[in-house]
């Protein structure tokens, strides 16, 4: 065994890790668990474990299913709401492998991600990332069943006794801690019910993976309170949206390459060439950052989420901000259209190509749009260049169509899994007859 499979195995001994649930993501970012006991951490380690791809949303056909899942040691964490004195339950992130070519397998999502981080590294930079995912604390009713009713009605930054619910954002962060989180801050989000929890920026890998977990740990938590926690990204209409804001910075012999002290925004041309690169591919990035068909009701002028297609180095409609950095290690570019409903793991790899494409092939970034943009009207938007992202999912699956750098990043396999999906969503959500239109025509025609 390797010194970190090692270790994993002596943490197993001393914390009294009687069954470890192998992790993996579905194309549409669900977790997966395989659960195994303990006893079987050295055989996981050595030969993988087995298991039935088949069952798997987006992964493949009945007749080619066998699957092993490679278990990474270096995410191994106690779920802390799993841990009594005599016994504990621990998760590993897994790798998906194609038992027949032995090699990764290409519709696992982290394998996804692995590329975009090979390809950056191919031209000398790692890759930093931080996301700041938004979600809402909601009651539940009598059965159990989440409702969309907030248990309190703070707003931002605010204190308690308004924000009932520091109780159980404390809890949650315990349990982050435990799980080997570094919470930089926490707060009240703008929207009643609504909060962010932020964490220390890592290789996006980790970062990644640190999303998935993210989710999990705010769900279990906030259910141990009765309450649902949801990354839904507009669960509640005319108030903000969920959003979950990217920061990403490239790496190059460890120094920030994205940092440049003579230039006007402290951006380096790699940093714009990047932003160039996302700005260029946006639409199509859309159906990946943005997946769902509500991904699209928080993409509205109004409530702080993105509409048009700009950086910034001030306002916050902007698609991309740079936001202000005390040191040049500090320099990154935020992403503000992504939102928590999306799979960590393909999002990255869709902003990583764009991105990459943008310094490959040197595109020149615009100028940054400084006003409010919301408030522009069509002319003025012409005037300025700049385009509109995909008004609902259809639309953004159309552009993800055309656009061979995202489709690209994406790979074959999950590319034509995605779109078939995506399609069917927005078909089902097409043929259905909202609250909104009873409510607008029942009695008027
Ligand atoms: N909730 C907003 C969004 O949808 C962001 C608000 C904020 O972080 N200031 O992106
Ligand atoms: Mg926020
Ligand atoms: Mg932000």
């Amino acid at each position: 065994f390797s010194a970190e499979e090692e270790a994993v195995l002596e943490q197993i001994e001393e914390q009294n890790v009687d069954f470890l649930r192998l992790q993996f993501t579905d194309i549409l970012g669900t977790v997966k668990n395989v659960s195994v006991p303990a006893s079987q951490a050295e055989k996981a380690f050595e030969e993988g474990i087995y298991f039935d791809g088949s069952s798997i949303d987006g992964f493949v056909r009945i007749q080619e299913s066998d699957m092993r899942l490679e278990p990474d040691p270096s995410t191994f964490a106690v779920l802390p709401w799993r841990k009594t004195e005599e016994s504990a339950a621990a998760r590993l992130i897994c790798d998906v492998m194609d038992t027949s070519s032995g090699e990764p397998f290409s519709g696992d999502p982290r394998g996804v991600l692995k590329r975009a981080i090979e390809r950056a590294e191919e031209l000398g930079y790692d890759i930093n990332a931080a996301p700041e995912p938004e979600f809402f604390l909601f009651e539940e009713d009598e059965d159990g069943h989440a409702t969309t009713k907030t248990n309190d009605a703070g707003g931002y930054f605010d204190l308690a006794p308004k924000d009932l619910a520091s109780d159980v954002r404390r809890d949650i962060i315990y349990g982050l801690e435990s799980m080997g989180f570094d919470i930089e801050a926490s707060h009240h989000e703008v929207a009643e019910g609504q909060h962010e929890i932020n964490f220390t920026y890592d290789d996006a890998l980790s970062t990644a993976d640190n999303v998935a977990t993210f989710r999990s740990v705010v769900r279990a938590i906030a259910a141990e309170h009765e309450l649902h926690a949801t990354f839904m990204p507009k669960p509640i209409p005319r108030i903000n949206g969920s959003g979950m804001h990217t920061h990403i910075s490239l790496f190059q012999n460890g120094e920030n390459a994205f940092h440049d002290d003579d230039d006007e925004f402290n951006l380096s041309e790699t940093a714009k060439q990047f932003t160039a690169g996302i700005l260029e591919h946006a639409p199509a990035i859309t159906a990946v950052t943005n997946p769902t068909v509500n991904s699209y009701k928080r993409l509205v002028p109004g409530y702080e989420a993105p509409v048009y297609v700009a950086w910034s180095d001030r306002n916050r409609s902007a698609l991309i901000r740079k936001p202000a950095a005390r040191v040049p290690a500090a320099s990154r570019i935020e992403a503000r259209f992504p939102d928590p409903s999306c799979n960590p793991y393909l999002a990255f790899a869709a902003l990583i190509h764009a991105g990459l494409d943008g310094i490959e092939k040197g595109l020149d970034c615009p100028a940054p749009v400084r006003e409010n943009i919301y408030e522009f009207d069509e002319a003025k938007r012409e005037e300025y260049g700049i385009e509109t992202l995909p008004s609902n999912l259809g639309e953004a699956v159309d552009a993800l169509e055309e656009d061979e750098v995202v489709a690209n990043a994406l790979g074959e396999h999950v590319y034509e899994k995605f779109v078939e999906a995506k399609r069917s969503e927005f078909k089902d959500y097409l043929v259905d007859v909202s609250q909104w239109e009873l409510d607008r025509y029942l009695e008027k025609f």
